[in-house]
């Protein structure tokens, strides 16, 4: 039997390097393809490619035959110090939706049909996230449109422009849009790292006895979704006859100091939550699953603490690390 191919996009990433692990423990030929190789380990990918995918004659280079598997990732984004500032928002909304146009085209000029999207759930609406107790995320409540960033409208106009290449060009489409996904080998102190990364490394940086800065007064709402759950999503929906867009997240929604005192337990740590104003995002959020459970008879299902413990553990090394070095 011939080997499977696929193409990663954003492979240097956080979730597209692991997600070039995972295709290759099941035989894929894999390409990989990003600004940067993978920060933390070296990759798996049978070929990597630097280079830029906001040019599209880049993209079509990459795109050299008519891969079994398309996987676009890569992105401008980052934690809510990234997406919430405003500081970034050009970038974000050019360099995305610049990628996205660009990679499409490219692959269905090849002929290449089935192509996964992430998408996030940035997209939903402010005005069901304003109760940190009752959040809304199901898929059919994204409109109408109003995402509290341009990050948000980037992904919303991306998933338009993935479904409308499906409808016009034959496209087999699929769309997920991810929760909070976190794990080892991601941004975790350039500015870039989400809440669970950042507020380990505060607790793996704090001396005992210390305090632990959180942005807000803790009591906004989240779910996090660890990393192999989400590639377990994506691959069983990339393998299914149906397009979404999904959830791919996780239903166990804490607080941020329930977060906080959770990442605590596991390092074993005594310390003062210190709440300060910062960029914050919506305030409650969690994922609907239902929608997933129906379609893909499957949803996550691995408890947080699981996969905060891995992750703890490894922040705490890169912090040592870091501190051996200094
Ligand atoms: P990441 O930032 O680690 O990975 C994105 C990769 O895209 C980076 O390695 C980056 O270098 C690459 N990239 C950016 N611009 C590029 C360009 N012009 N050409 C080539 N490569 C470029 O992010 P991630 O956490 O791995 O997220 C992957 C995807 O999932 C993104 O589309 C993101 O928006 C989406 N998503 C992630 C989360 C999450 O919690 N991590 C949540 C919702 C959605």
């Amino acid at each position: 039997m011939q080997q499977k191919t696929a193409l990663v996009c954003g492979a240097g990433g956080f979730i597209g390097s692991h997600l070039v692990k995972r295709l290759k423990r099941e035989g894929f030929w894999v390409r990989g393809v990003d600004l940067k190789f993978p920060r933390y380990a070296a990759t798996h990918a049978d070929d990597f490619v630097v280079g830029d995918l906001r040019d599209a004659g880049f993209c079509r280079s990459i795109i050299d035959r008519s891969f079994d598997e398309i996987y676009q990732l890569a992105a401008d984004m980052g934690g809510a110090g990234f997406v919430f500032t405003g500081e970034n928002d050009a970038d974000i909304m050019h360099n995305s939706a610049s990628i996205n146009l660009n990679v499409l085209d490219a692959a269905h000029r090849r002929n290449c049909r089935r192509i996964f999207y992430s998408s996030s759930a940035c997209m939903y609406p402010e005005y069901n996230q304003m109760d940190p107790g009752n959040p809304k995320t199901a898929e059919d409540s994204a409109y109408p449109a109003d995402p509290d960033s341009e990050y948000g409208w980037e992904k919303l106009f991306s998933e338009r422009l993935f479904l409308a290449y499906q409808r016009n060009h034959g496209m087999e489409v699929r769309i997920g849009r991810y929760h909070n996904i976190f794990g080892p080998e991601g941004s975790w102190n350039d500015g870039r790292e989400k809440a669970p990364a950042a507020l380990c490394r505060k607790v793996a940086e704090a001396p005992e006895g210390g305090d632990v800065e959180i942005w807000g007064d803790g009591k906004q709402t989240r779910s996090f979704l660890y990393v192999d759950e989400c590639l377990e999503g994506t691959l069983r929906l990339m393998r299914s006859d149906w397009s979404g867009p999904v959830n791919i997240g996780s239903e166990e929604m804490v607080s941020i100091d329930e977060l906080v005192h959770m990442i605590m337990s596991i390092s074993g740590k005594q310390l003062e939550l210190r709440h300060v104003p910062g960029p914050e995002g919506v305030r409650g959020r969690n994922s609907d699953n239902r929608l997933i459970r129906e379609k893909l008879d499957w949803a996550p299902s691995r408890p947080l603490k699981e996969g905060l413990q891995v992750t703890y553990e490894w922040i705490r090394d890169q912090v040592e690390a870091a501190r051996g070095k200094a």
